[in-house]
C-alpha cells in the first residue's frame, strides 16, 4: 500500500493532513500549492505587522482538508471559516484536532459559516482563499469581500494553475487593487487591498436554470452544484424510471440532491410523500429549496425537509414521520481533483441502514461504475430497472 506524504512544513509548524475520503491510490496530497502560497503569504502579511498589535481575524475559504485553518490557528490568528461543504467541515476539525489544535481554535474563537453570506460584515483583517476551479464561485465570494473585510484588510487569494478560472484576475480588479506574484509551485498568488480603489460593485451571476418539459419542472442551481446548465443524463434516467413507476413511496430521500431534480420529481409523483433532500453542499441544499417552493409552492414545502449532510450522518429521523422506503442516488464518483467510489460506497451502506425493512435503493450510474456488484454485496439481489448505452438504473430492496 503507497502511504502519501502527509506532512506539511509550514512557517508555523509541521501539520499532519489526510484526506477525506482516503486517497486509496495513496498518491495525492491534502494540500496543494496554492495553500502553500496562502500560508506562506499569511507569515508575510503576519510579520509586517506590529508585534503588540491586536490579533488579526483571518476568514478562510476554500480549505477542502483543513491546512489553511490548521496554519492560521497555529499562527495564533482569530480564525472564521466559510466552508459550503459538510466533508471539508469534517476533514477541517478532523485536523485541528489530529494536530492537537482543537482547543486553540476553541479559544481563539473559530467560528463555521456554511454560507459567506452569513459572515459578519466588517470582521475580516485577512482572507485566506484557495479560489477552486468554478467561475460562479470565484464570482459569489468576491461579491462578498469588500463588504466583510475591513478598510485595511487584505486578501489573499489563491489557485493551482491547471484549476484557475481565468477571469479570477479581472474579476478581483472589480473589488480592489490587485498585486498578481509571480508563480510558484504551479500556483498563482493574488493580493488584493481596498485602500486605493474606487468602491464598485460585483453583482453575482445570474443563477443557471434547467427547464424539464415533460415534467414542468425548472431547476436553478447555484454557482457550483452539480449539471447546473443542463440535465444530466443519468439523472434524466432516474428521473424517468420514478415517472413511469405505480407503486407509491410514503418518506423518499434524494440523497446527493444537488439542485433536488429527483426529489422534484417525488414530489410530483408521489403526491403524499414526503421528501427529504440531502447533500452534502449548503449551495446544493439552497438550490434545492428554493426550487421546491419555486416549482410547488407551500403545499410540496409542508412535506419537504434539507439538510446538509455527510450521507447520512446529520440526518435524523424525526418522531412521528414515516422511516424511509424509498433512497433515490445518483453518487458522486470524484471528490477534489480525485475519482473515488468511497462515497458511493458510503451511500449504499448507510442507505441499507436507515431504509425500513422492504424499503428500496435506486441507484443511476455509469455503467463502467460497476455499481451493481457493490450493490449486490450490500442488498443481495439487484434488479436493472432502466438503461441507456452509457447509464444504468439499478433497484435493490433491503
Ligand atoms: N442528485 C443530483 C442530480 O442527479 O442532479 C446530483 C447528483 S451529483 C452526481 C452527486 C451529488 O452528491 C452532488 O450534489 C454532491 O454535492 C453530492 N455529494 C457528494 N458527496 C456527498 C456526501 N458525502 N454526502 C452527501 N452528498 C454528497
Amino acid at each position: 500500500v503507497l502511504v502519501p506524504e502527509v506532512e506539511l512544513l509550514t512557517p508555523f509548524g509541521a501539520f499532519e493532513l489526510h484526506r477525506v475520503p482516503v486517497d486509496r491510490s495513496g498518491t495525492l496530497r491534502a494540500w496543494d500549492g496554492a495553500d502553500v502560497l496562502l500560508i506562506d503569504g499569511l507569515e508575510t502579511l503576519l510579520s509586517r505587522r506590529p508585534a503588540a498589535g491586536a490579533r488579526p481575524r483571518v476568514l478562510v475559504a476554500g480549505d477542502n482538508f483543513g491546512a489553511l485553518t490548521v496554519a492560521a490557528v497555529a499562527s495564533r490568528a482569530k480564525a472564521v471559516s466559510f466552508c459550503d461543504s459538510a466533508v471539508a467541515e469534517g476533514a477541517v476539525i478532523a485536523s485541528l484536532a489530529r494536530n492537537e489544535l482543537a482547543t486553540r481554535a476553541e479559544e481563539c474563537g473559530l467560528t463555521v459559516h456554511t454560507a459567506i453570506g452569513d459572515v459578519e460584515s466588517e470582521s475580516i483583517d485577512v482572507v485566506l482563499w484557495n479560489v477552486g476551479r468554478m467561475t460562479g464561485v470565484v464570482v459569489e465570494v468576491a461579491s462578498h469581500l469588500r463588504r466583510i473585510c475591513r478598510a485595511n484588510a487584505v486578501v489573499l487569494a489563491a489557485g493551482m494553475d491547471k484549476d484557475l478560472p481565468p477571469q479570477t484576475a479581472p474579476i478581483l480588479r472589480r473589488i480592489g487593487d490587485v498585486t498578481t506574484h509571480p508563480g510558484r509551485r504551479k500556483a498563482h498568488l493574488f493580493e488584493v487591498s481596498f485602500m486605493n480603489s474606487a468602491t464598485s460593485s460585483l453583482e453575482q451571476q445570474p443563477p443557471s436554470s434547467v427547464h424539464i418539459d415533460e415534467l414542468n419542472l425548472t431547476v436553478t442551481s447555484k454557482p457550483g452544484v452539480f449539471s447546473g446548465d443542463r440535465l444530466d443524463v443519468g439523472t434524466r434516467l432516474l428521473a424517468d424510471v420514478v415517472r413511469m413507476t405505480t407503486d407509491s413511496y410514503g418518506h423518499v430521500v434524494d440523497l446527493g440532491c444537488g439542485a433536488g431534480t429527483l426529489g422534484l420529481v417525488a414530489l410530483k409523483i408521489f403526491p403524499d410523500a414526503f421528501v427529504t433532500f440531502v447533500d452534502e453542499s449548503q449551495r446544493a441544499v439552497d438550490s434545492a429549496r428554493h426550487n421546491v417552493e419555486a416549482n410547488f409552492g407551500t403545499e410540496a414545502f409542508q412535506r419537504s425537509r434539507f439538510l446538509r449532510s455527510n450521507v447520512f450522518a446529520d440526518v435524523e429521523l424525526e418522531t412521528g414521520r414515516s422511516a424511509i422506503d424509498l433512497v433515490l442516488c445518483n453518487p458522486p464518483f470524484h471528490h477534489v481533483n480525485a475519482m473515488t467510489d468511497e462515497v458511493a460506497w458510503s451511500m449504499f451502506t448507510q442507505s441499507y441502514d436507515r431504509l425500513q425493512p422492504g424499503g428500496e435503493l435506486w441507484v443511476v450510474g455509469n455503467r463502467h461504475l460497476g455499481y451493481h456488484h457493490k450493490l449486490k454485496r450490500v442488498f443481495g439481489p439487484v434488479t436493472q430497472v432502466g438503461s441507456h448505452p452509457k447509464f444504468v438504473v439499478l433497484a435493490c430492496r433491503r
